[in-house]
Formats: C-alpha cells, sequence, structure tokens
C-alpha cells in the first residue's frame, strides 16, 4: 500500500475508514465499501484509514488479514499507515465498558442464547409475540435485569460465561432526549431519528469475547477521530445503537452513508462464504480493477 500525501491532507480533513472483519475473503460488497470509501475520501480531501475487526479471535486470522491486505492494494486503494487491529485495543474497550458499569446502566446477564431462545419457544407456543431485534433476533428478556445484588455477586462467581449487557431503559434515561444522525446514503436521507431501544438489552462484553462490535467500533470510531462513516445498508439499523454509546460515552457523531448493498443471484446479501464473488477468485480468473469498479458500479 502506498503512504498518504501529507501535504495535501491536513489535521482537520475530513477521515474515513474501512473497517472489514478477516473472518473471510473480501468479496464485491466489500469492494464497493473499500471504493466509495476512497473515493469520497480523495474528492473531500479527506484522510483514509483502514481498520481491521479482528475481536472474533477465533474465527480472524493472519492469513485472512494478509489476505484483505493484498486485495485492497490489487484493488489500488491507499490507505494511511499504520492499520489499526481492534485485537490491540482491548483495554480501552474494557475503559468504555468500566464507565458505562460505573453510571449503573449495565448488567451482568447469564441467560445462554439456547435458554433465551427456549423461553421464546415457549411463549410463542402460548400464543405470545416475543419482541425481535431489526435483525430478526429475539430481545433479551428484561426481567433478567432484576436480579438482586447478592444473586448478581454469586451467580458472577460461579457462571461459566456470562455477558454485560446495556440496559436500555437506564440508558435511554441517562440520556434523556432524542436522538438522531446525519445520513448521506442510498436509503433513508437527512436527520434519522434513531430508534436504540428496537435492540433491546444489546450485548458490550462477553466473559469469553472480550467487547462487542457495538462497543468496538463506537469507541474505535471516536479514537480515530473518523467523520465520515461509509459502510453497508446492512448496519443502517446499527447506528441507533452507536448513537446511544456515542452520548453515554460523551464522543462525537460521525456523518453516516449507508450504502447499498451487493446481492447475489439468490437476491441476499453477499456472504464470506461465496467463494464466485471473492476477490481472489475474480482476481484469479483475469478479472481487473477496472472491471471489478464497472462490476460493482462505481
Ligand atoms: N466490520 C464490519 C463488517 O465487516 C463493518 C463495521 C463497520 O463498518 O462499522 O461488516
Amino acid at each position: 500500500m502506498t503512504e498518504p500525501s501529507r501535504q495535501t491532507v491536513g489535521q482537520d480533513a475530513p477521515v474515513f475508514r474501512f473497517a472489514p472483519s478477516p473472518n473471510g475473503r473480501l468479496h464485491l460488497g466489500h469492494a464497493l465499501s473499500a471504493l466509495l470509501n476512497a473515493d469520497m475520501a480523495e474528492k473531500a480531501g479527506g484522510r483514509l484509514l483502514l481498520r481491521i475487526e479482528d475481536i472474533d479471535l477465533t474465527r480472524c486470522t493472519p492469513e485472512l488479514e494478509q489476505a484483505v491486505f493484498d486485495d485492497l492494494a490489487w484493488l489500488g486503494i491507499p490507505f494511511e499507515k499504520p492499520v489499526r487491529r481492534q485485537s490491540e485495543h482491548f483495554l480501552l474497550y474494557r475503559e468504555a465498558l468500566d464507565r458505562l458499569q460505573a453510571m449503573g446502566i449495565v448488567y451482568p446477564a447469564f441467560l445462554t442464547r439456547g435458554e433465551v431462545k427456549a423461553r421464546v419457544s415457549e411463549y410463542e407456543r402460548e400464543g405470545g409475540i416475543w419482541p425481535r431485534d431489526p435483525d430478526g433476533a429475539p430481545l433479551y428478556p428484561t426481567e433478567e435485569r432484576m436480579l438482586s445484588e447478592a444473586e448478581r455477586t454469586a451467580r458472577l462467581a460461579t457462571a461459566e460465561r456470562y455477558a454485560w449487557r446495556l440496559d436500555i431503559d437506564k440508558a435511554l434515561n441517562f440520556v434523556g432526549k432524542r436522538l438522531t444522525w446525519q445520513e448521506t446514503g442510498d436509503g433513508a436521507r437527512g436527520e434519522i431519528e434513531a430508534d436504540p431501544a428496537a435492540w433491546g438489552d444489546v450485548v458490550l462484553w462477553r466473559s469469553d469475547a472480550p467487547s462487542s462490535y457495538h462497543l468496538a467500533v463506537t469507541v474505535d470510531d471516536a479514537a480515530q477521530g473518523v467523520s465520515h462513516v461509509v459502510r453497508g445498508l446492512d448496519l443502517f439499523h446499527a447506528t441507533s445503537v452507536h448513537r446511544l454509546l456515542q452520548v453515554l460515552l460523551g464522543v462525537p457523531a460521525p456523518i453516516y452513508h449507508h450504502h447499498r448493498l451487493i446481492l447475489g443471484p439468490d437476491g441476499r446479501k453477499l456472504s464470506k462464504s461465496l467463494g464466485d464473488t471473492a476477490l481472489a477468485a475474480l482476481r484469479a480468473e483475469g478479472r481487473t480493477p477496472s472491471d471489478i469498479r464497472a462490476m460493482v458500479g462505481v
């Protein structure tokens, strides 16, 4: 990757970032995101950062990270160095969690995914409608917030696994105002009303996985001074959680641009298991970076 030109990019220039997770090969959807970030940064006279989102230490590997660098270099996208790796900043995410804990708005949650599922199935068998988040996952049962201090302490001492979750009602009370963000993307635009309550009590930290995506992305965008977040429309609704965390942690909000998704032949979002849209496979077939631009329409 080439170094950025420091003469033309000032300290207060807009800051863009591409933030892939190296848990599979990059595909056409990533190419669209990376190219849009590069084009928008160039147009705005801004900086372009690369962040490796490798909090999932079991699925992210050094080989896949190297493959990200190779694919982006092939596409001709010049990111600044050094590249930020989330696995090198767990302490920072922990500090953010500590601050939220000190505010009294997080709690240890002990139900496993399977236990939540069983509870939801039972409820729905009896005709109830369990609330689901924008991705379709059932919300965490709110009665789990009610454990007594003594019970929490006892369970923390013995639980094999647990997660720290945000008590969404306490968090919203704490903020006490309507939350919005500025959106310039391919879906709804303008001032968007955030709806973090739709996600219920989100996980911020798991005892067996340091930090959650939501916490790490919020902390990192602030730590890197990101002013423009350009990413897929699949993360549009997650922005509600990020806005809430930004206000709770007292950090500024970037401007968001959620771009259209590249869909597979089945009309579904591309996934990393769809080998034929992997940039490496297309490269091996003899496609060029300008073919990729044409394929994703930028
Ligand atoms: N790491 C996320 C992904 O690969 C993107 C996160 C973001 O851009 O906020 O889907």
